[in-house]
């Protein structure tokens, strides 16, 4: 738990959220400015900066996230209809929040190539 880190303070519901799912390793929970009618926001509990930081030997948390997505997108409605996942990393991405999180959009059609 980094102290300063809001996606920490969401995750161990010290800040409030609208919680989507929730395990003992991850949190997803809908994104306060919602850039499509769903867009929610999967996190892992453990602080990670970005995806550059996750060592190696806790790679497998990124596929506990990507294993638990079709469901989070079921529960949000949007699995059938598609939606998309997004991971920014690093200043050029536009990545704001130094929490490693999966943005997952749906419920409009989506533009290609992305902005
Ligand atoms: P990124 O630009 O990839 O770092 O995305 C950060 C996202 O976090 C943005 O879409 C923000 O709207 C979202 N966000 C920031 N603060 C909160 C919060 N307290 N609750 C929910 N979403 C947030
Ligand atoms: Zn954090």
């Amino acid at each position: 738990m980094k102290r300063d880190c809001i996606f920490c303070r969401i995750a161990s519901k010290e800040l409030p959220a609208k919680i989507v799912y929730e395990d003992d390793r991850i949190v997803a929970f809908d994104d306060i400015r919602p850039q499509a009618p769903v867009h929610t926001l999967i996190i892992p509990r453990d602080h990670f900066a970005s995806l550059n930081e996750v060592p190696a030997g806790r790679m497998d948390l990124l596929q506990h996230i990507l294993s638990k997505i079709p469901a989070i997108a079921a529960a949000k409605e949007v699995k059938a209809g598609g939606y998309r996942v997004v991971l920014n990393t690093g200043p050029d991405s536009g990545q704001d929040v130094f929490h490693l999180h999966f943005h997952l959009f749906g419920g409009r059609k989506m533009h290609w190539p992305p902005g």
